[in-house]
């Protein structure tokens, strides 16, 4: 009996990728993992240290509670089990932006394990990621290879900044997922106010352990490790630019050799950055200075409660109680800073008014934001603006395209719709008493029209709404007109 490692490989075999990703992500807390400093970001180098994130001997570390508050909530949000006893340890490696000569992290028991995160494919289904471990750890310095052209400067300021690493099972099967998995742990991340999602700027990294085996072999392939690829975008273009050099190598009959790759984005290549020969051995051991993390049943009680809201809760409510279409409120709720501005909105002009915030966000609000690269918390409309042009609308002031214009009026300086909508003329007559002698007007101006209309082409209702519009110069509220006409054409027949 053949084994399945025995599965013959050749031009024509079929393979399937097999992806498992490790994200870190840069806490918001306010001071350093193990010392009472700031982790502020755009200080002058090495301005945000002490003698302990040096590594000066005799210093002792101090657990910051709110990282192991931030690794519990992630890992609730992602249905972890939550360790009721964790150690830290000591990861071992020489760098120059490492002068303790060790990072603390966690090893053998790290806070969380055995969660998972559910991701949504192109196709609308959901998949399940399995989630290996959540562990805490430290981050270290910055080596600054482009500003002195002879040497390699050394910036302390991050050493010590509190991280979380979050390591799935190898569930993934594609580029494609791996990029929705990340959008969901930014997104979760995000709402969980622990971490601000950025990837280009380093609060969240990714690294992808990769591999390829012929589909129907169970066992596992050998992994090349992906490093440095700081955007979505890249951690895409690099899985798909990996599975096709694996692929390549295998059909011709070489090996993959077990090493880690770093992603060129401008040469859109990866190329080696060590192989398992030269492959750290961290020589991890327990952190002798620090006590375990008892994570209490009260301090569970106490992070579960402060957890907000999560997106799908939130779509669902915006579903079930604002009565939003799904798609709309699935979009509303992908990122909480857009879910939190359509909310304030809501709350200057009221929960009838939802539909109309929620067209209006994912319309206009979002094309100038796509246009313009903007995040929602610098767009120049804020939430009560924005709810004034929603009313105006609402109470059938102005029309559609009246709205479009008084938006684009209100870009990027602080004036109200109110104010515009006067200024450009734009205010729809709702007033019966301007609008009745128009109507009138044009019913005894067109009798041939009336009476064609009275045997029963209804259709040329249009044609009575264009004119009373025309002689209103385009103000009267053509809802409103409709209803007079009709009610006019109808009755004195
Ligand atoms: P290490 O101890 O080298 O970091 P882990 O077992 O922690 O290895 O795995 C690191 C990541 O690599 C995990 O996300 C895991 O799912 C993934 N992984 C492990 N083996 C493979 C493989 N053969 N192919 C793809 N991913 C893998
Ligand atoms: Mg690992």
């Amino acid at each position: 009996m053949a084994t399945d490692q025995e599965i013959p490989v050749n031009q024509d075999t079929e393979f399937e990728t097999v992806i498992g990703l490790e994200v870190h992500a840069q806490l918001l807390t306010q001071s350093k993992a193990f010392a009472p400093v700031s982790i502020a970001f755009g200080n002058p180098p090495n301005t945000n240290i002490t003698p302990l994130c040096i590594g000066h001997p005799g210093t002792l570390p101090v657990l910051n509670e709110n990282l192991v508050r931030y690794a519990i909530r992630i890992g609730l949000a992602t249905g972890c089990r939550i360790a009721e006893k964790s150690i830290f340890a000591r990861k071992n490696y020489f760098y120059p932006d490492l002068p303790k000569g060790y990072q603390i992290s966690q090893f053998e028991t790290p806070i969380c394990y055995d969660g998972h995160v559910d991701i949504t494919l192109d196709d609308g289904s959901t998949k399940r990621i399995r989630l290996k471990r959540i562990h805490m750890e430290e981050d270290a310095g910055k080596s600054i290879h482009d500003q002195d052209p002879y040497n390699t400067l050394v910036d302390l300021n991050r050493a010590g900044t509190p991280l979380v690493e979050i390591v799935t099972e190898p569930d993934i099967s594609s580029p494609r997922e791996a990029h929705a998995y990340l959008t969901k742990i930014k997104q979760l991340v995000q709402y969980l106010d622990i971490c601000d999602g950025n990837m280009e700027e380093g609060s969240l990294r990714c690294d992808a352990n990769i591999s390829i085996r012929p589909v129907g072999r169970k066992e596992l392939g050998t992994r090349t490790e992906l490093k440095n690829m700081n955007s979505f975008r890249n951690v895409e273009r690099a899985l798909t630019y990996e599975i096709e050099r694996q692929k390549h190598v295998v059909k011709n009959g070489g090996t993959i050799v077990q090493q880690t790759l770093l992603w060129d984005p401008v040469k859109m290549e990866t190329r080696q950055m060590r192989s398992k020969e030269e492959a750290h051995d961290y020589r991890y051991f327990p952190e002798p200075d620090l006590p375990p993390v008892f994570v209490t049943r009260e301090f569970l009680e106490e992070v579960k409660k402060e957890l907000p809201e999560l997106p799908y809760d939130r779509r669902n409510r915006f579903v079930n109680e604002l009565k939003l279409p799904e798609p709309d409120a699935s979009i509303l709720t992908d990122e909480r800073s857009i879910a939190d501005y359509f909310e304030a909105v809501l709350s200057c002009c009221g929960p009838g008014s939802a539909k109309s915030v929620a067209n209006l966000i994912l319309s206009e609000v979002r094309r100038v934001l796509n246009e313009s690269d903007l995040d929602i918390r610098a767009f120049s409309i804020g939430p009560e603006r924005l709810a004034g042009l929603v009313k105006l609308k609402d109470s059938d002031k102005i029309s559609s395209s009246a709205m479009q214009t008084i938006f684009n009026a209100m870009l990027g300086n602080d004036r109200t719709a109110d104010e515009i909508a006067a200024e450009k003329n734009l205010l729809q007559v709702s007033d019966s008493g301007f609008l009745q002698p128009i109507v009138d007007e044009v019913i005894a101006g067109n009798p041939d029209e009336v009476a064609r209309f009275r045997e029963g082409k209804e259709g040329l209702i249009g044609f009575f709404v264009g004119q009373v519009m025309r002689q209103s110069k385009g103000k009267a509220n053509p809802q409103m007109v409709k209803d007079l006409l009709m009610s006019r054409l109808k009755s004195s027949s």
